[in-house]
């Protein structure tokens, strides 16, 4: 029978995955192995001649098939690198998007003293827990309507060591807030749900088939979670406090005529992703 090695097994896994359309083969045949054999992805192009054996093999061969039925490599191998740290991730939440570390790094970019931040559908709680490693002074709300989600949230703050800083509560956005001690806050921010469901064909499999629903949709042209954190944050904002929002590629128009229409925002600006698309708004409230 023929002896597999490292290099061989991520060629060929490399090109059955390409064959299934999938576009990141390469690495994820490469973030696949480096789980099975317990490496990481250095140590595994240090050891490319390696052979590899069973048990090792015939795990690899599950996942193998698991991925080719479009399960997201995060899901399978239950991580994904956030803002250089590893969040555990599992189907309870979705997984964290490469473009949400700029909602991270403009917070920690423009404000320098140590403030009350509160981020609403925190799912695995990258963006809380991220801040709150960067920023040990900062405290953070983090909220979701998933008591799933902030289960995954919770332990992902264990991991990081930011327990302290961190209060989770569960409930429909603004809801579960003001039940606590702090009623105004520095920041707003969010990643909220902004698919239509109009648009549900437009997602991929990976995305459609696997990633939690309450994570995804927001009503029929996907603005419906946006107009009511638009509508109901400056309640819970200092004076020119500030609310920070992802949104989706086509909605930047309807967005800012919201924002410029509701007399509690002073201003506001568009933030792009690094495709050049208008991803963020970042507003300041009035009083
Ligand atoms: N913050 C995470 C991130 O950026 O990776 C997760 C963002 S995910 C797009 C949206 C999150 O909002 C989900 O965890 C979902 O459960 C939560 N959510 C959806 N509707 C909500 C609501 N009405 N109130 C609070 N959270 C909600
Ligand atoms: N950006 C994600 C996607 O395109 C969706 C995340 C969201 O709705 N906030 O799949």
């Amino acid at each position: 029978m023929k002896t597999w090695t490292v290099i061989e097994l991520v060629e060929w896994t490399t090109k059955f995955f390409e064959s299934f359309g999938i576009l990141s083969a390469r690495l994820d045949a490469e973030l696949l192995l480096s789980h099975v054999l317990k490496k990481d992805r250095l140590q595994l192009y240090l050891d490319f001649d390696m052979p590899v054996f069973h048990p090792h093999l015939s795990t690899f061969r599950t996942l193998i098939k698991t991925r080719s039925n479009r399960v997201p490599i995060s899901y399978i191998i239950s991580s994904r690198e956030f803002m250089s740290l590893s969040f555990y991730v599992d189907e309870r939440v979705l997984i964290p998007r490469p473009e949400t570390e700029i909602l991270v790094e403009t917070v920690l970019g423009s404000q320098k003293t140590p403030c009350h931040i509160l981020e609403i559908g925190t799912g695995s709680g990258a963006i809380a827990i991220s801040l709150a490693v960067n920023q040990p002074t900062w405290e953070i709300t983090a909220t979701d309507i998933s008591t799933a989600a902030i289960d995954v949230a919770k332990h992902n703050t264990k991991q990081h060591q930011c327990e302290e800083q961190i209060t989770f509560v569960t409930g429909d956005l603004f809801e579960p807030v003001t039940e606590l001690d702090t009623l105004k806050y520095d920041w707003i921010i969010s990643n909220p749900p902004y698919i239509g469901t109009k648009d549900i064909n437009t997602l991929t499999t990976d995305v459609k088939d696997n990633e939690p629903e309450v994570a995804l949709f927001a009503g029929y042209s996907g603005l419906d979670i946006i107009q009511r954190l638009i509508d109901e944050t400056p309640a819970f904002l200092k004076k020119e406090g500030k609310l920070m929002l992802e949104i989706g590629h086509n909605q930047s128009q309807q967005v800012q005529d919201l924002i410029s229409s509701n007399p509690a925002y002073k201003s506001y600006s568009i933030i792009p992703d690094l495709s050049g698309i208008d991803r963020f708004i970042l507003a300041t409230a009035r009083n």
